[in-house]
């Protein structure tokens, strides 16, 4: 293989078999410059002295090879290349829980850039973001059409096979215990509660504005179209509730 540069820059990431480019070093600096134009940055970002101290004690660092410290000092070296290959896949292990951020003695967010991250791979569109997001569109369509993320109907075999033969412990007559709750909200198995229509309209209006659907464009195009249909059929149920009104 010819080595023809001495420089530490790489134009692209590539194959080193190949060398064939898999994004151009502009790509790389576009993504950073994303993660990096967010307001939360510099509030999460003090400095790093590579102590260590969040990964010690992170719990995703135990059982993932995965490492705050090291995205930190990917991002307080700005190094485009390991950045982007974080992304691919790291920055998945998180679990959010914080703990970094209570420990670091230059008061860093490492959870919190991993967030920013997260947000850019997603806004990119970038695979990994589909990969690990892709079992949660049955949540998400719930979450758009009832305004609850699950219901008792869900519990069963089909809904969670993840949770094997203890699914069967759930033998509970649902449809009477709901019932008999006082609350009228509660009384069914198809939503974990009734949400309000004008409510269900408010909270698509803060997802159109604040660019979650978009995001949700450049993740799922199909889950995409099938929300912008609920959303429009709502928004008609509630115009023809309001000429009912007048
Ligand atoms: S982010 Fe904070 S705790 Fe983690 S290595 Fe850097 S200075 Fe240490
Ligand atoms: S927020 Fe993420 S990086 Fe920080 S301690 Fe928790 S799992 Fe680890």
């Amino acid at each position: 293989m010819e080595h023809a540069h001495t420089s530490r820059i790489q134009e692209f990431i590539g194959d080193p078999v190949s060398d064939s480019p898999v994004i151009s070093r502009g790509k790389m600096e576009e993504i950073f410059q994303d993660i990096q134009a967010d307001i939360r940055f510099d509030h999460e970002l003090n400095g790093c002295l590579n102590c260590g101290i969040c990964t010690a004690t992170c719990p995703a660092a135990h059982y993932y090879d995965f490492s705050p410290r090291e995205i930190v000092q990917l991002l307080w070296t700005e190094n485009l290349e390991g950045i982007y290959d974080a992304m691919q896949e790291k920055i998945w292990a998180c679990a959010q829980c914080y703990t970094c951020a209570a420990r670091c003695p230059f008061e860093n967010s490492p959870g919190g850039l991993i967030m920013l991250m997260r947000e850019a791979a997603i806004k990119h569109g970038m695979e990994s973001a589909k990969n690990v997001l892709r079992p949660f569109s049955r949540v998400m369509l719930k979450l758009i059409s009832t305004g609850n993320q699950l219901s008792p109907d869900m519990i069963n075999a089909d809904g969670f096979p993840d949770w094997g033969p203890n699914i069967s412990k759930i033998k509970a007559p649902l449809e009477v215990l709901r019932k008999a709750i006082p609350m009228p909200t509660l009384n069914t198995t198809a939503t974990a509660w009734e949400v309000n229509l004008t409510t269900s309209i408010e909270l698509y209006t803060i997802w159109e504005e604040t660019g979650v659907l978009d995001q949700l464009e450049t993740i799922d195009e199909n889950l995409y179209d099938v929300i912008l249909d609920i959303m429009d059929e709502k928004r008609e149920d509630l115009a023809d509730w309001e000429d009912e009104q007048s």
